[in-house]
């Protein structure tokens, strides 16, 4: 387990924030929901270039935070997954697509 996702457990632990995994979820949902308001505020709904990406750091946070509960919840490695995710783009870009799956 990474160092972040150590200091979330910690943290977790301390502030006795033990919920379930699909709590954990629905948080990832409305954290990914408010980066995705801030975004279409930040360039009038795609009408601009972003302003000032400092605007959306509170929520992408939120969203890292809300990710690494999840993770640590399932006892997930989210360094190890991350090696893993990125060893399979590699793989599909030298074999000329990235689509998603
Ligand atoms: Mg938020």
């Amino acid at each position: 387990m990474n160092e972040m996702q150590e200091k979330v457990k910690r943290f977790c632990i301390k502030h006795d924030l033990d919920h379930p995994v699909e709590h954990r979820l629905i948080d990832i949902m409305s954290e990914l929901g408010e980066v995705a308001k801030d975004i279409l505020v930040e360039t009038d709904y795609g009408h601009r270039g972003i302003k000032d990406p400092k605007n959306l750091e509170e929520e992408l946070g939120d969203l890292q935070y809300s990710i690494i509960t999840l993770a640590n919840a399932l006892d997930i490695d989210l360094d190890f997954a991350l090696e893993k995710v990125l060893e399979k783009y590699e793989d599909r870009i030298e074999k000329g697509g990235m689509g998603s799956g």
